[in-house]
């Protein structure tokens, strides 16, 4: 009997507590919807021209300098060479207030497109010293051109907003070429968050197998963390036929394997957060009655949370040392092998002071929770450095099935365009709620 008048109070004095707040917020995502719809059609046209004319890794000559151009005549100032054909626009409304970042891989992949669009790629690149195909099968494009288009929308609310933006354009996200660094471990190194310094970073990525309107989140780990390891087993050569003589490096390589897959399955609390242990080669000996004397394996780690990862690094040590011990061999791991990706880390704090925009710019039923991906992402580089988030944002079709969407990589790989609007919404409204609330 209580619960009407004392509900109807209730929801009178949120609303009133929350006007002077709220509206404002409320008008801006108004305003940036409509810049948004009114340049929809410019961001499917540049997506189109860089869907054409995909680069390389580490070799995005035209590209960056068609952003480049496109970010001086916003009036921004801009940097080029960053990390090799990386391309920063900074804009400074001129009042004191945070530095946001807003990052866009920009490189294509070694895929020959066979999608049959209009604007279908033809391009070719060298790869390894063959000529291959390119073609933008990771929707990296599409980045490019969500982010231009928030860069125009910002830049058209100069004198509404507060604090600065970078707008980073960012090569190499898929890998340099053999024997090359890149990427956004190079712009980080290369001083790509300082000066400014960036007090948080946004970025976005497409997904072909999510309808188009929905935007996807996770607190914590969202992409996994990338540790290439390698294992040398050292033992002692006999005839095949004599065993009891050698210290057998296959038989203990075996157990080896089989030991690392217990890390996973007897040591990660695998409801807090999954991992992999996978080894993908493995070689040793030459012929059929001789028991070698090394065998060398390498493999990946996957790990999506700071505890999970620091603890299965351990536990390769150990497993590796005493399985190779117990049987008269010797192991070294190196480890980490070539490379690393940390985890893609999405700061708990911001992700649950930023869902409410989420939830404003794609409306509620679109928000979605999503599982973590045991793939990688290099954004995650910006994030050891400053708070930040990565999101994906739907570019399938909504009367296509999910199983029937063409995956990333792949040479019919296909976005609905429709679905970068939200992008450039998400990225614009993420920049304006954080500037007036810090
Ligand atoms: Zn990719
Ligand atoms: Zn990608």
């Amino acid at each position: 009997m209580m619960a009407l008048p004392m509900k109807k109070s209730l929801i009178a004095s949120l609303v009133l507590a929350s006007t002077s707040f709220t509206l404002p917020v409320f008008a801006d995502t108004q305003k940036v919807a409509d810049i948004a719809n009114r340049i929809e059609g410019d961001v499917i046209k540049w997506r189109r021209h860089f869907h054409q004319n995909p680069e390389l890794s580490n070799r995005e000559f035209e590209t960056a300098k068609t952003i480049a151009k496109f970010l001086e005549d916003l009036d921004l100032e801009v940097t080029t060479g960053i990390a090799k054909t990386g391309v920063v626009g900074l804009l400074d409304t001129g009042k004191p207030g945070p530095t946001i970042a807003l990052r866009a891989d920009i490189d294509g992949l070694p895929v020959t497109e066979n999608t049959g669009l209009p604007f279908a790629s033809k391009a070719m690149g060298e790869l390894d010293g063959n000529q291959v195909g390119v073609m933008h099968a990771c929707g990296h494009d599409t980045h490019i051109a969500m982010l231009m288009g928030a860069a125009t929308i910002l830049t058209e609310m100069k004198s509404e907003l507060n604090g600065k933006i970078k707008f980073i354009f960012q090569p190499a996200e898929e890998g340099a070429p053999a024997g090359e660094v890149g990427g956004a471990e190079i712009m980080v190194k290369e001083g790509v968050l300082k000066n400014p310094d960036v007090d948080v970073i946004f970025g976005l990525h497409i997904s072909s197998d999510k309808d188009v309107g929905t935007v996807h989140y996770k607190e914590g780990g969202i992409m996994a963390a990338v540790d290439p390891f390698k294992i040398v087993v050292n033992g002692k050569q006999s005839h095949g036929a004599y065993p009891w003589l050698s210290a057998d490096p296959i038989v203990t390589s075996a157990q080896i394997i089989m030991g690392l897959q217990t890390i996973v399955s007897r040591e990660v609390e695998l409801i807090d957060s999954a991992a992999v242990v996978s080894v993908g080669k493995i070689t040793g000996g030459n012929r059929s009655n001789i028991i070698p004397n090394q065998v060398e394996m390498i493999g990946t780690i996957r790990s999506l949370s700071p505890d999970t990862r620091e603890h299965i690094h351990e536990a390769v040590h150990r497993k590796v040392n005493s399985i190779a011990k117990s049987m008269n061999a010797t192991a070294e791991v190196t480890l980490p092998l070539d490379y690393q990706y940390p985890i893609t880390y999405n700061d708990p704090a911001l992700m649950r002071e930023m869902l409410p925009v989420l939830k404003t710019t794609a409306g509620e039923d679109n928000v979605k929770l999503t599982k973590a991906v045991t793939g990688a992402e290099d954004f995650s580089f910006f994030q050891e450095e400053v708070p930040g988030l990565y999101l994906f944002v739907g570019g399938k079709s909504r009367d296509i099935p999910a199983s029937e969407a063409p995956g990333h990589h792949t040479p019919e790989f296909k976005i609905d365009e429709s679905g970068m609007a939200l992008g450039v919404k998400l990225l614009s409204n993420l920049t304006i709620d954080y500037m007036k609330n810090h």
